[in-house]
């Protein structure tokens, strides 16, 4: 068991990424505090993963809403020992078609509610414990339409750099996981039916030098594993998961 006697909080725990990761986290021994809006798919997950994790119904924007979270796992489960700010949403905000509400709005998700759900969790931390932020290719690619959501997943990785200089006095290691596509929901129509994601699924194979779309699970054992002592002296550190997409991109099928 890599994460026995740890205490982790997982930001969007309720489903996609973070709920793979919970379920990975709890098999290999940790206690696992979940967070989202959603009390339904909060509940669901927390009888699925049994006694060793607690569903809190947190907005991640609402820095009150999180402390009282953080205040609530540390209380059930000890100090926290792993931290993955992985709540974030997507947007479509192209040039000419994007409202300032629109464009915030990412912003606030996927950067201030990141660095305030760190701050509000490294006041409960113990000292040696890893912190895992979600970024993406997204952030390196140039996607049209994608302006908000690619500079807030670089705003994530400016992020950890600085809070690992400021954490490494405790031992703290700040790494970000950074997805290629990955099958959730947070497609929305792409995989709303058995077609489209049919479709998807191919398109991004395409695109992929590894042929294939990624699953929840090739991303939740990368958090293991920087979330685990293996990772010890993996420090402040960005890891693509993303089947060659941003470091290879000129062998994916398209160009073969
Ligand atoms: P999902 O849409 O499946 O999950 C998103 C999770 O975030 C949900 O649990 C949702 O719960 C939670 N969430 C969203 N907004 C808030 C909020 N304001 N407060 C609390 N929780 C919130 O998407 P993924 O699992 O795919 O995404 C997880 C992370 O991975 C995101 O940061 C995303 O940007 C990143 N990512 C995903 C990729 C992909 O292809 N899937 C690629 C690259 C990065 P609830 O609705 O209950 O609030």
């Amino acid at each position: 068991m890599r994460l026995a006697g740890k205490s982790a909080l997982i930001t969007g725990g309720n489903g996609g990424i973070g709920l793979a990761t919970a379920r990975l986290f709890v098999a290999e021994g940790a206690k696992v505090a979940i967070t989202g809006r959603n009390r339904q798919t909060l509940e669901a997950a927390a009888a699925e993963l049994g006694p060793n994790a607690l569903a809190l119904v947190a907005d991640a924007t609402d820095v009150a809403a999180m402390e009282a979270a953080v205040a609530r796992a540390v209380e059930r489960f000890g100090k926290l020992d792993i931290v993955f700010a992985n709540a974030g949403i997507p947007g479509h905000t192209p040039l000419g078609g994007t409202t300032r509400e629109a464009f915030e709005k990412v912003i606030r998700t996927n950067v201030t509610a990141v660095f305030f759900t760190v701050q509000a969790a490294v006041a409960q931390m113990n000292d040696g414990g890893s912190i895992i932020l979600n970024g993406s290719v997204i952030s390196v690619l140039g996607s049209p339409g994608y302006a908000a959501y690619a500079a807030s997943k670089g705003a994530v990785r400016a992020m950890s750099r600085v809070m690992a200089s400021e954490l490494s006095p405790r031992g703290i290691r700040v790494n970000v996981v950074a997805p290629g596509a990955i099958r959730t929901p947070i497609w929305g129509a792409a995989v709303a039916t058995p077609e489209a994601e049919k479709a998807f699924e191919a398109r991004i194979g395409r695109a992929t030098p590894l042929g294939h779309l990624g699953e929840p699970d090739h991303v939740a054992s990368t958090v293991l594993f920087l979330a685990s002592d293996e990772a010890a002296h993996i420090q402040a550190q960005e890891l693509f998961v993303d089947g060659g997409a941003t470091g290879a991109p000129s062998g994916a099928p398209i160009y073969r």
